[in-house]
């Protein structure tokens, strides 16, 4: 039984999330104490807790502690079963996050599995749908996995109500990964979406990205409108190189803040990634650090390490044996090494490509 402590780093969802992830991998229990308790209202929320019952009814855990507000879980895997799951988070809490805590397991579960999650599917603070599509799902491809998903309907927050469906294959052979040198520019874009507000606000946010970002007219690919349970907006800018690599960066429309404040949020980040030679952006170094684990190493180079990607680390160090190198270079690119210091676990070995 592992024990581990929320309250490390930056103290968040990620922690409980990760654990819960790989405590189904390994089939090793798992207490998690101080739950998010660096945040300002702690222990599990309704998202939270959705993934905490998404992982026990993916790996038939017995559970303690699931409840909402409560700040310590002991989570018993027994099996993992692939098969078709629904899991409805009841309110805007992301789609993308209570799938990346089960998505492990399905990778190396006995069968094909479908997936289906109804709540927020572009909430700030986590992966948007095109992020979990374009950024995230689209490395574990290269990593060797057979995933894809399907944006139903949007959600945004406050309302959620979005829905999105995921179709999983268990992994044959990971495929190693290093994602070191940013490709030539092959395609770029810009796509600003509004559900119940008016479609002003997504042309004066895509023209405004555009200008700053000094792009031409015809990489403003879309203004949407779409059909979404409440109001809701985001525009983003895709960049696409020609090692097959997308960077996603998205900005959501808040009430009270002019359209043309959350495109230039989205400029700052995109011209901060441009300078850069880094091909994984901030938020895929964080994602990208638990599936390079399972795939049993991998390297990538990114931006400035953020407080997500220090605990993630952390936390993952604590299930599977890993040295993990970070190299830091003058241009302040970070060099993440990942590789296993020892056999790992039995349902780990299969799944490992016999190339390496
Ligand atoms: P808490 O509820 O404790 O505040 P949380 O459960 O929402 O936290 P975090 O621990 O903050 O989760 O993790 C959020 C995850 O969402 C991180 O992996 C982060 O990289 C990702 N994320 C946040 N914003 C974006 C974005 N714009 N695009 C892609 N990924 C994002």
């Amino acid at each position: 039984m592992h024990e581990i402590d929320g309250s490390y780093g930056e103290g968040g969802g990620q922690i409980l999330r990760t654990s819960l992830a790989l405590s189904l991998v390994t089939g090793a229990g798992v207490t998690i104490g101080n739950i998010r308790a660096g945040r300002p209202k702690p222990g599990l929320l309704r998202q939270h807790l959705t993934a905490v019952q998404a992982a026990a009814a993916v790996g038939g855990a017995e559970l303690e502690g699931a409840e909402m507000g409560s700040a310590r879980l002991v989570f018993r895997p027994r099996q993992v079963r692939a098969g078709q799951y629904h899991f409805a988070i009841g309110t805007a809490g992301s789609c993308a996050l209570v799938l990346q805590t089960v998505l492990p397991a399905l990778l190396l579960a006995d069968g094909p599995s479908q997936v289906t999650l109804e709540g927020g599917t572009h909430n700030p603070m986590a992966p948007p749908f095109e992020f979990l599509d374009r950024v995230f799902l689209a490395t574990l491809r290269r990593l060797g996995a057979s995933v894809t998903a399907r944006l139903e309907r949007h959600g945004f927050y406050p309302a959620g109500g979005g829905r999105i469906i995921i179709h999983v294959e268990p992994v044959r052979a990971w495929q190693r990964l290093a994602l070191l040198q940013r490709g030539a520019s092959v395609h770029r874009e810009i796509v600003a979406t509004v559900s119940k507000i008016p479609l002003h606000i997504a042309e004066r946010e895509a023209e405004t990205l555009r200008f700053r970002l000094n792009w031409s007219d015809a990489e403003v690919r879309s203004v949407r409108v779409t059909d979404s349970p409440g109001p809701g907006n985001t525009v983003y800018a895709a960049l696409t190189d020609d090692q097959g690599h997308t960077e996603i960066f998205t900005g959501f429309g808040e009430i009270g803040v002019q359209a043309e404040t959350v495109a230039k949020r989205v400029a700052a980040e995109v011209a901060e990634y441009s300078r850069s030679s880094a091909p994984v952006g901030r938020h895929l170094a964080d994602q990208l650090l638990l599936p390079l684990a399972l795939a049993g190493g991998g390297e990538f180079r990114t931006l400035p390490l953020t407080p997500h990607t220090e605990t993630n680390l952390h936390i993952i160090r604590q299930f599977l044996p890993l040295a993990v190198e970070v190299v830091q270079a003058e241009d302040r690119t970070v060099r993440i090494s990942l590789s296993t210091t020892a056999l790992l676990p039995p349902c780990l070995q299969n799944a490992i490509s016999p190339r390496r």
